[in-house]
């Protein structure tokens, strides 16, 4: 038992749920592994969420990190900083956002935060359009917006946020059509929204919807609606949060696979750029970034110690071509998930696109959501050393698998064996 065990209270609101009955204690990590406090080592297949993108321990970053923090370990809004600067640069080229500009700050809830102070101030409108099932943070702008009501504490908000149909493909009134009917549908929910409201300021989905369960549309849907906006003149927010840096495998970024749409007004980032170190961000057109005509401050955002760790990160990720073995490996992993699974009465589906693969659980022959189950498998898969992720609307019966993106394939086999054992062990 960890040290810890009870002492969490101390942390943890009894609205912030920790992950199994004995919360566990990390202590140390090397590539695709982790620690317990008792010594036992885990195979981590959330971690890819859970900040780290590349790999634990990765030596590139560490050496990174504790040389900036050698030399100076400060917060510089105020003033430049070379790895801030550098990153910026290869964040906006990458973005494939004409004349952009990159805006960094601590979390992915500051990033959304942020490009909604911007779309708003923009057009002048306090109107969102958002996803149903969708979560974009913590902040009350962020709440506000995120369709997924299990993590929206509050409808107070001063954004009027009005939710579009289409961010999850496979539930909900739309799952029988053909994926183009699909579209079609979701565009003419959209158009009728549009018609009963005022100049909406803009729309902010997830490519993958990630604490949603790792459901997406069919490829063409933001390329659809961007027509939409387009002629009302609403932006486009993606919020890539968790489909960011090549996780999905075939594309760098999740709206990518909306080919034809060309890319959003607004990208956000978080999570993995920075490996675990606190590392988020918008990048925005210059016209959209530049709206703003009062100062706006994010003191740790682009502080030299997290910059130099996210263009280490950055700068692996696309040396060992990262994005590729994210789509190798990923493809494999699901293939071996699917065939473990085919015939079980508890698994509805087996989702996803490269490292970022969800499975979700019903009761037995029926379509009912089985949270009960997707908790009983993530302590059995820890007793045999792997840890999962949970996901997926009200009742998260989603498992979500998100490993460091340098996952190899015998880990990747490794991994799905245990889940194997533990999808039977939870019965
Ligand atoms: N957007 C998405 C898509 C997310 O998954 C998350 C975190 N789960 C956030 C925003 C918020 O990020 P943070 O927790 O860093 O504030």
């Amino acid at each position: 038992m960890s040290g810890l065990h009870h002492r969490h209270l101390a942390v943890s609101p009894d609205w912030m749920a920790l992950y199994y009955r004995h919360p566990l204690e990390i202590t140390h990590g090397e590539g695709r592994h982790v620690w317990d406090a008792e010594g036992n080592r885990y195979l981590d297949f959330f971690g890819g969420i859970l900040t780290t993108m590349t790999a634990h321990a990765l030596p590139e970053v560490t050496k990174a990190v504790a040389e900036q923090a050698g030399r100076i370990i400060h917060s510089s809004t105020l003033y430049l900083n070379r790895p801030m600067v550098e990153l910026a640069e290869r964040v906006v080229t990458l973005s494939g956002i004409p004349d952009a500009r990159v805006f960094f700050t601590t979390s992915g809830t500051e990033a959304n935060d942020t490009a909604l102070l911007l779309a708003t101030t923009y057009r002048r409108s306090n109107q969102i359009l958002a996803m149903r099932n969708s979560y974009h943070g913590r902040s009350f702008s962020a709440v506000s917006v995120t369709g997924n009501h299990a993590w929206s504490p509050t409808g107070l908000s001063p954004l009027q946020t009005l939710y579009v149909h289409g961010g999850v493909r496979s539930r909900g009134p739309y799952a029988h059509l053909s994926d183009g009917e699909f579209i079609a549908a979701c565009v003419a929910d959209l158009e009728d929204l549009l018609g009963h409201t005022r100049d909406a300021a803009a729309l902010i989905a997830e490519p993958i919807q990630g604490v949603g369960g790792f459901t997406s549309p069919p490829d063409g849907l933001y390329a659809a609606f961007r027509e939409v906006l387009d002629r009302h003149g609403i932006l486009w927010i993606s919020d890539e949060v968790q489909t960011g840096w090549g996780r999905t495998g075939e594309h760098f970024w999740g709206w990518q696979a909306h080919g034809g749409s060309g890319p959003p007004d607004i990208v956000t980032f978080a999570k993995g750029i920075g490996n675990g170190m606190s590392v988020g961000g918008v990048i925005a057109r210059a016209d959209v970034m530049n709206c703003l005509d009062a100062n706006s401050i994010s003191t740790f955002g682009g502080s030299p110690v997290t910059m130099a760790a996210g263009l280490a990160n950055l700068s692996y990720l696309l040396e060992h071509d990262l994005q590729g073995n994210a789509r190798r490996v990923g493809g494999l992993l699901i293939e071996r998930l699917r065939a473990i699974t085919a015939g079980s009465e508890c698994v509805r589906e087996v989702r996803g696109r490269g490292l970022m693969i969800g499975i979700e659980l019903v009761k037995p022959g029926t379509d009912e959501a089985n949270p009960e189950a997707a908790s009983a498998v993530l302590e059995a898969a820890r007793e045999g050393g792997l840890l999962l992720g949970k996901g997926g609307g009200h009742n998260t019966s989603v498992l979500r698998i998100a490993p460091p993106l340098s996952l190899s394939i015998p880990e990747a086999e490794e991994g799905a064996a245990i889940l194997a054992d533990a999808l039977q062990a939870a019965g």
